[in-house]
């Protein structure tokens, strides 16, 4: 099963796919995961993806297209796997179904989910996360059970550095205009669910449950 997640920033892309990650048994993939781990690492393209992302800016399609691509050759995606942030702009969507494409492994579902803006600030400045990617909490809606720590490995969870509201803003700019066309991209190839994602976790994670047959 090939599944991508699309979504705003704070739409709960990251939540889900993890969850369906449990369920299907296939790895979710998410870019701003393995972009922010190079930049711990202070790997090449770490640096040089660094800027971009501290601004709120989209990396450049060439890096994030190879990241990805290099990423979904390791053998634990045989099966298929969740894209979590990827794709985000058009380039990106091409290059994705040119290269499965090559191996006749499509992409069969496509999730947005859809949730007004202004219920996303909040949720993104409470927004915390563990280093170890365990996932992610939310100071008022969804706190770890020992303040400030990773439920599971009890870590101190981290305030992202885009979480601030003027960088906020930024991403949701380029959330409108570079991947919201991907809306209609997947509406042509007729494999897009869209979920209203304004409602409990539980009732999100099961109507994406059914919409990926799971
Ligand atoms: P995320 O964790 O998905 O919110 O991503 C955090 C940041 O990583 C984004 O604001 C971008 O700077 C960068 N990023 C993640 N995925 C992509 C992508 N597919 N294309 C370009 N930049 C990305």
């Amino acid at each position: 099963m090939r599944v991508i997640f699309l979504g705003p920033p704070g739409s709960g892309k990251g939540t889900q796919a993890k969850r369906l990650q449990s369920a299907l048994n296939i790895p979710q993939l998410s870019t701003g995961d393995l972009l922010r781990e190079a930049v711990r690492k202070g790997s090449e393209l770490g640096k040089q993806a660094a800027e971009f992302m501290s601004a709120g800016k989209l990396v450049p399609d060439q890096l994030v297209i190879a990241l990805i691509l290099t990423r979904m050759e390791q053998d634990d995606c045989s099966g298929g796997f969740i894209l979590d942030g990827f794709p985000r702009t058009l380039a990106q969507a091409q290059a994705l179904e040119d290269a499965l494409a090559a191996v006749s492994k499509p992409v069969q579902r496509v999730i947005e989910i859809r949730i007004e803006q202004d219920k996303l600030v909040e949720r993104l400045v409470g927004r915390r996360i563990c280093p170890n990617g365990h996932g992610e909490w939310h100071i008022r809606f969804n706190p770890p059970k020992q303040e400030g720590r990773c439920d599971t490995c009890g870590e101190a969870l981290e305030h992202r550095d885009d979480d601030h509201e003027e960088k906020i803003i930024t991403r949701f700019e380029a959330y409108r205009k570079d991947t919201e066309p991907l809306v209609q991209f997947y509406t042509d190839r007729g494999n897009l669910a869209v979920i209203d994602g304004d409602r409990d976790i539980e009732d999100v994670t099961r109507e994406i449950a059914t919409a990926v047959g799971a």
